[in-house]
């Protein structure tokens, strides 16, 4: 196997979210590093991503905290997001901004990935890792292009990724089942009055008193600049040891509703690791970000998450190179201190009471009447830690 015998700095795998933050942010806070740091990536960009791409403002924050405009970016928005229990519920609105941001992965990760070479990130497309091998003065890379060394390692490869498969092969994992499908905006013979408008996100949680702990959602979202909605179902898994019905089945309930077929659609599966404070972040000379230590519990959003540990993996790896120390002990509790930490941890503990509450007179008052908490909840703990990240 060819030897790439330049020593990186820093060998960034994967070019998702946290992989390119980790970069960008790098590029910002020690630019002398990021100039001898590379970034592996097993596709070729644009590249395909399962994901509804729903973007929240934690995650434009960050994106405008590293100067870049996501503007560029072929997007469309909803101005309100509901939160329904069989279609009836609350909504949240943001005054004067839209709620959500919804953009493809295809054209987000190409367009980041652009904005990190044009700063001076050398990106490897095509290049599948198969195996990391830490020892005390670094970390060797196996891929399908040679072996590369470097100092340190950031695994920002997903839900399924190598890095953490062998850094830490035993660690417990939790992980949800997502579906999603892209349909025609008008592809359904909707009933009347049964039409959800194309300027709003949906939620709806009616799937969890048959225990699937999680929500059918529908959002707008465009391909090539043609209106499309994105239906998808998404299940923590938290519920597993009860009898539940096959994952497909209240999404295609849900669809009927509105005179959609599922069957005349593709639909495409992929976990979700979600976060858990046991979850292990990082080995001497290796840490982790994004999917591979654990997005989102409750909703599955990972996307703002995935570039706020790119904040934290920068400061984290920074650090160290000043002390010449690549222990990252210390990693774990400065994810678990920092805003996003707050967040998750929050997020972790409301799905452990959200979803095991599972019955209907539950779920009903929960999304129903007690808007006044839920509005409280969401806006202390589980939006607004962008702002607060460092
Ligand atoms: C169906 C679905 C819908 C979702 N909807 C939303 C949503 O609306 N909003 C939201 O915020 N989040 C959503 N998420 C979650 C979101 O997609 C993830 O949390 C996010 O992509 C995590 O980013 P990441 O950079 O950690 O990993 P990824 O985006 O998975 O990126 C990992 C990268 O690593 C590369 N890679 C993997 N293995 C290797 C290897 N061996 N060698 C080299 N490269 C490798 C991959 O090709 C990929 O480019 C959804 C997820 C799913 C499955």
């Amino acid at each position: 196997m060819e030897y790439n015998a330049l020593q990186h700095n820093i060998i960034i795998i994967g070019g998702g979210p946290s992989g390119l933050s980790t970069a960008l942010h790098l590029q910002r806070i020690a630019p002398q590093l990021a100039t001898r740091s590379l970034l592996l990536e097993k596709e070729q960009y644009p590249r395909f991503k399962l994901c509804a791409g729903g973007i929240t403002i934690d995650a434009e924050i960050i994106l405008e905290r590293l100067g870049l405009n996501i503007n560029e970016v072929p997007h469309v928005f909803a101005d309100d997001i509901h939160f329904d229990f069989e279609s009836k519920g609350l909504n949240i609105r943001i005054p004067k901004r839209h709620a959500l941001r919804i953009i493809r992965r295809d054209e987000f990760d190409n367009w980041l990935a652009e904005r990190a070479r044009s700063r001076g990130l050398e990106i490897r497309e095509n290049v599948t890792v198969k195996n990391i091998i830490p020892d005390q003065n670094g970390v060797t890379v196996e891929t399908d292009q040679g072996i590369f060394r470097a100092q340190v390692v950031v695994g920002a490869d997903g839900s399924n990724g190598i890095t953490r498969r062998c850094i830490v092969p035993k660690a417990s994992i939790h992980t949800a089942r997502v579906l999603e499908l892209v349909a025609p905006l008008n592809g359904g013979l909707a009933p009347v009055g049964a039409n959800h408008d194309n300027h709003h996100a949906y939620f709806d949680f009616f799937p969890v008193p048959d225990n699937i702990a999680g929500y059918v959602w529908d959002f707008p979202t465009q391909i090539k600049g043609e209106p499309m909605r994105c239906w998808g179902i998404y299940d923590t898994n938290i519920l597993a040891d009860e009898e539940r019905p096959q994952l497909k089945e209240p999404l295609a309930k849900e669809m009927s509703r509105f005179g959609f077929d599922l069957d005349q659609y593709e639909i495409k599966g992929h976990p979700i690791r979600w976060f858990s404070p046991e979850n292990p972040t990082s080995v001497p000379r290796v840490l982790l970000v994004g999917d591979a230590v654990g997005a989102d519990p409750i909703f599955g959003e990972g996307i703002s998450i995935a570039l706020g540990y790119g904040a934290l993996a920068a400061r984290e790896i920074s650090q160290s190179f000043q002390r010449g120390e690549f222990s990252f002990r210390r990693y774990k509790r400065r994810v678990a201190g920092s805003a996003l930490g707050q967040t998750l941890i929050a997020r972790w503990v409301i799905a452990y009471i959200v979803y095991p509450l599972k019955w209907r007179w539950f779920q009903i008052l929960l999304w129903r009447f007690l808007k006044p908490i839920v509005f409280l909840i969401a806006w202390i703990f589980v939006l607004n830690w962008g702002r607060r990240i460092r």
